[in-house]
């Protein structure tokens, strides 16, 4: 089945010059890029954007991270996208990612860990939404 997914290049990647790398790694793995933009989120909307993670020990820290900066979310649209793009990205601690993943080519720690990925499908549509308009996703 073609799906979408939300994926987000964290601060950490932009940072460290990493989002051309990583792109180059989704079209590489078949994906399309069907969306993308740079957008510094205030405290606020990282709090919305990871709300579902509010009760979590690392809340605040996820958020203070998440709003230090530029980040890039991106809609990728394949086959499985979503199951797929996981694969990809790798563990959420890098020291336990598989090696050739995003994670454990680009990220330094279990916070900082360069990209996210929508878990379910109705998280994707949700997390899609959160950045990208009806007109952008036009493909
Ligand atoms: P993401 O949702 O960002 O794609 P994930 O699904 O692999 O990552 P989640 O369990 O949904 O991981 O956690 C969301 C994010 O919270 C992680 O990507 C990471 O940045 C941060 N995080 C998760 N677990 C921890 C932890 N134990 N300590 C610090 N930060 C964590
Ligand atoms: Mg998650």
């Amino acid at each position: 089945m073609i799906e979408r997914t939300l994926s987000i290049i964290k601060p950490d990647a932009v940072k460290n010059g990493s989002v051309g790398g990583i792109l180059a790694r989704l079209e590489k793995a078949g994906f399309k890029i069907l969306a993308i933009r740079m957008v510094s989120m205030s405290k606020k909307q990282a709090e919305g954007f990871y709300a579902v993670h509010s009760a979590r020990p690392f809340f605040g820290s996820l958020t203070d991270f998440m709003s230090s900066g530029p980040c890039v979310p991106l809609v990728l649209e394949g086959e499985n996208a979503i199951a797929e793009y996981r694969k990809i990205m790798g563990a959420t601690d890098p020291a336990q990612a598989d090696a050739g993943t995003l994670r454990a080519d680009f990220a330094t720690d279990k916070e900082k860990n360069a990209v996210h990925g929508s878990d379910s499908p109705e998280n994707a549509a949700i997390e899609i939404a959160y950045f990208f308009t009806g007109c952008e996703l036009a493909g």
